[in-house]
């Protein structure tokens, strides 16, 4: 039976490109990329201030971002990637901060930290780093940090900076939250529309372009595979008295009743789809005529039982059913076609019958 696709697949890629984001490994390997002629340039300074640790430490992380881009590019594990680079910022940013690099300025760079960590992780991850990023901050802020590190900051300088970096944390954390939920919102409404493109409102069931292309799909498998398929076309029998009758909104109910047995009546691997107005078209994969034509008089048997109670009174109806299986190489047109002349049959033959091919 038919349901509801997952995720925004129904969408051509270059409209999922559009309503997407910048990939997760690949905004990694941009900054990545971005963050080594930067790493070099301050290497290279620092090494005019014959600062021999300094250069180590930046030529060894710019290595290690490219070494991290390298192996994600033969790899493409997306997890080591992204864990890789975290680490190796979180190192750097550090470092940053307790070496008092450039007169104390390079620790304006960890502002650069929160929305790089909230985009490329979870939002858990990028609260608790944040958390442990700040908490480490004020330690190193601390008369105690000060001393230990050699810190250059002035009280007013750490003072702004948590103060700034903390507000810079919570709007981030605020946007990505904002952000997440309207990508989720944006999904779950393509799922709506793709539901409401490919099903009938009244009765659930797959409507009729949908129908086609699950019977063009099942096609192509048999082509593939030589696994012959079926379909039973149905109609409801005199449907129009029941409309003349008792109204259309007992013919809707009848209509809905019908969808509800085939559900009851076929497989899960079956397409159940709404034809036209009071007829449906099943599809039976890996199915032979005469299991189809069981299948049909079940479905036959199911609605010929049931009844509707409108404004009191029990309404009920019959179907007839036409059957019909795949032949060689014939179009899936034809196969239609044959069962639609077994439906004939059936209802020239007086109803409440299903009718096979040729028969
Ligand atoms: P037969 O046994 O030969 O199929 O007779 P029938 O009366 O079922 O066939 P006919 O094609 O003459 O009538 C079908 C009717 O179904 C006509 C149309 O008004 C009605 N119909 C189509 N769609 C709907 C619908 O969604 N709701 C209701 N209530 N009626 C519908
Ligand atoms: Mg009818
Ligand atoms: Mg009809």
């Amino acid at each position: 039976m038919s349901e509801p696709s997952k995720g925004i697949s129904g969408l051509p890629p270059e409209r999922q490109r559009i309503i997407g984001e910048i990939p997760v490994p690949t905004l990694i390997n941009w900054l990545s990329l971005g963050a080594v002629p930067l790493l070099f340039f301050f290497a290279i300074r620092a090494w005019g201030r014959d600062d021999a640790l300094l250069v180590v430490m930046l030529t060894a992380i710019a290595l290690s971002l490219v070494l991290n881009t390298l192996a994600y590019l033969i790899g493409k594990h997306k997890t080591l990637h992204r864990r890789g680079f975290i680490c190796l910022i979180t190192l750097l940013f550090m470092y940053l901060a307790i070496a008092g690099i450039e007169d104390g300025t390079a620790v304006l760079w960890l502002f650069a930290y929160p929305p790089i960590i909230f985009y490329i992780s979870s939002l858990k991850v990028g609260i608790v780093t944040c958390a442990f990023g700040l908490a480490s901050l004020t330690a190193l802020f601390t008369p105690v940090g000060a001393d230990l590190f050699n810190t250059p900051y002035s009280n007013s300088f750490k003072l702004m900076m948590i103060s700034v970096l903390a507000f810079e944390m919570i709007c981030c954390f605020v946007l990505d939250l904002s952000r997440r939920r309207a990508k989720d919102r944006l999904i779950i409404l393509a799922h709506e529309h793709e539901y409401a493109a490919k099903h009938d409102a009244m009765t659930g069931l797959a409507n009729r372009r949908e129908g086609l292309q699950q019977l063009e799909a099942e096609y192509e498998r048999y082509l593939r595979n030589q696994r012959r398929f079926s379909v039973i076309l149905l109609d409801i029998d005199l449907f129009k008295s029941v409309n003349d009758n008792f109204g259309h909104q007992a013919g809707d109910k009848l209509i809905a009743l019908v969808a509800s047995k085939l559900r009851d009546t076929c497989r899960k691997i079956d397409t159940l789809s709404r034809w036209g107005g009071e007829e449906f078209l099943v599809i039976l994969p890996e199915t032979d005529c005469k299991e189809a034509t069981h299948m049909a008089e079940r479905v036959r048997k199911a609605i010929a039982a049931a009844s509707i109670d409108h404004d009191g009174s029990r309404i009920n109806a019959t179907i007839s059913a036409g059957v019909a299986s795949i032949q060689g190489t014939e179009p899936a047109d034809n196969l239609l076609q044959r069962a639609d002349e077994a439906l004939y049959n059936a209802k020239a033959s007086g109803r409440n019958k299903v009718c096979k091919e040729g028969s």
